[in-house]
């Protein structure tokens, strides 16, 4: 999943930033409204974290000018008012839920998760794919019954390929969801950690059920 965070102050965006990454999202920061915008416009993001006090706009403009860009994911609003009269402005512009700051980072873990299931209906806190299993609450990963350890990233792009299983993903598509803006896309970083998903997955098992599609990408299939 990809998230957008969008803050002015350095030290705050720096701790969602790693709080995020180190939970398996990949996140991109903007330190204004204009540079969101740009970010928002290029890529796309499964979910929004926005600040409502921003150097060149305000938490509700920017939300607006969102939902007007067509953006359709969960936007989560950041404040330190905690006067209901902001709250409901924050959630008439287009957010979808807010937090008030000072908050638990493992609060906003737990928003960002409620809000992404909300969106992505039928999902549930365990994604199921054949004998394979990831709980996204304990972020613990089993192959019939047995326990597979996965780095954040690795975690990150099977958590993808679980949402969308029996479909063929395209490189693209993997590097915008998995990936941030500093992904280069002559790389072949993708290929790589599928790679490495694999022998950790599909390897010690007889089924395999991560398959290159080629000139493409990768695709979740029974055979
Ligand atoms: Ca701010």
């Amino acid at each position: 999943m990809r998230l957008l965070v969008i803050e002015d102050e350095k030290k705050m965006a720096g701790f969602l930033k790693k709080g995020l990454v180190e939970s398996g999202y990949s996140v991109d920061t903007a330190a204004s409204a204009t540079a969101a915008e740009t970010l928002a416009s290029e890529n796309e993001y499964d979910l929004i974290i926005l600040d409502v006090m921003l150097p060149d706009s305000n938490g509700m403009d920017v939300a607006r000018g969102l939902r007007s860009d067509g953006f359709k994911g969960p936007i989560l609003m950041l404040t330190a008012l905690s006067g209901t009269k902001d709250k409901v402005r924050g959630l008439d512009s287009g957010a979808d839920d807010y937090l008030t700051k000072p908050f638990s980072f493992d609060e906003l873990l737990a928003r960002v998760r409620a809000l992404l299931r909300r969106h992505d209906v039928g999902t549930e806190s365990i994604l199921r794919f054949s004998d394979l299993e990831m709980n996204l609450v304990t972020r613990q990963v089993t192959r019939a019954q047995n326990q597979i350890t996965l780095t954040p990233k690795e975690f990150s792009l099977l958590e993808y390929l679980l949402r969308h299983p029996d479909r063929p993903i395209s490189r693209t598509t993997i590097s915008e969801h998995v990936w941030d803006v500093h992904f280069d896309t002559e790389s072949n970083v993708i290929d790589v950690y599928v790679n490495m998903l694999r022998k950790k997955i599909d390897q010690p098992f007889k089924t395999k059920i991560l398959h290159t599609v080629v000139g493409f990408g990768y695709v979740l299939r029974e055979e």
